[in-house]
């Protein structure tokens, strides 16, 4: 079972298109994973039916149990972060309230209160959901707005699928990764079978692809580059895959520009679906050549 990670530098590369157009192409042998828990998107291709949601709790929360509380003012002297604040109740007596966006967790104040008021959650911070897909089954979530700690929920997604994947005896878990070079995308990349970074041929493209290539260097994930709407600037697009070259980066090929990818958007399937014309020949191009790559690596 080969794990294949889409990611790119940075957002609106057509990361998504492509994860959705290899999903299709691997139907019925792959589980897919949208690891882009901060955006997630697949699920508005793969029109996933849920059926299993977890909760995903991560962290703790402080909070004060007025009818148990003394007025001591020990936790708010003792918060580093100022998130406990000395207010007034309905009947104006003092009252301590802690405010949830501003708690880190560190539970410094539950340890110093004399009087056992503070209760310590754990923090409710999104579902994460196991659903059925045309192509096969998706594993995807919600994070809450603000949410941390989204790293840990790629890792559990991924944990997810691949069990699911070893289960069913298949081969391949595809994974939207997120954008950028963050800890969510470190999670979505570690030990993963290939990379395959998505990018466009403008400065900032280039630039976020020298990131990523380093970051997939460090991590020791083996990785391909596909510039997508290589047509708009092909001067830029050959500057990139010069760069990926020197850094043994190998072209997985290129995506030109075409408004219906746009279009299969809208409508909700993928590039592959939508019309068999010369821009899907270029998305099973680079799925080919994924392929191809794997096998590869795996027969050394
Ligand atoms: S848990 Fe830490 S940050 Fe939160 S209110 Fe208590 S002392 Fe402040
Ligand atoms: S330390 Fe405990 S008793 Fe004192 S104000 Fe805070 S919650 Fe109330």
């Amino acid at each position: 079972m080969k794990e294949i990670v889409i990611i790119s530098g940075k957002g609106g590369t057509g990361k998504t298109s492509v994860a959705a157009s290899f999903a299709s192409l691997a139907a019925g042998r792959g589980v897919i994973v949208d690891c882009d828990v901060d955006a997630a998107d697949l699920h508005l291709i793969l029109h996933p039916e849920i059926v299993e949601t977890n909760l995903f709790r991560s962290g703790h929360k402080a909070v004060i149990l007025t009818d148990k509380c003394t007025e001591c003012g020990r936790c708010l002297a003792f918060c580093r972060f100022g998130a406990i604040a000395k207010t007034t109740d309905l009947n104006n007596q003092p009252s301590y309230q802690v405010d949830p966006i501003s708690c880190e967790g560190c539970g410094v104040c539950v340890r110093v209160c004399p009087t056992k008021s503070i209760s310590f959650p754990e923090n409710l911070c999104g579902e994460w959901y196991v659903s059925l897909t045309r192509f096969g089954t998706l594993v995807h979530a919600i994070l809450a707005t603000g949410a941390e700690n989204s790293g840990r929920l790629v890792t559990i997604l991924r944990q997810k699928a691949k069990q699911l994947a070893e289960t069913a005896k298949l081969d391949y878990v595809i994974i939207d990764g997120s954008p950028g070079i963050g800890c969510p995308v470190i999670a979505s990349l570690t030990g993963a079978t290939v990379a395959l970074i998505v990018t466009e041929p403008t400065v900032s493209g280039a630039h976020d692809f020298q990131r990523i290539a380093e970051l997939t260097r460090k991590l020791k994930v083996p990785a391909m580059v596909c510039v997508n709407k290589w047509d708009i600037n092909p001067k830029k697009a050959g500057e990139i895959r010069l760069h990926a070259e020197t850094a043994g980066i190998a072209s997985a090929g290129n995506i030109r520009y075409d408004s219906a990818v746009t279009d299969a958007q809208r409508a909700g399937v993928s590039v592959i679906e939508y019309k068999d014309n010369d821009l899907a020949g270029d998305f099973r191009a680079v799925w080919q050549a994924m392929e191809l790559f794997t096998e590869k690596g795996e027969n050394k």
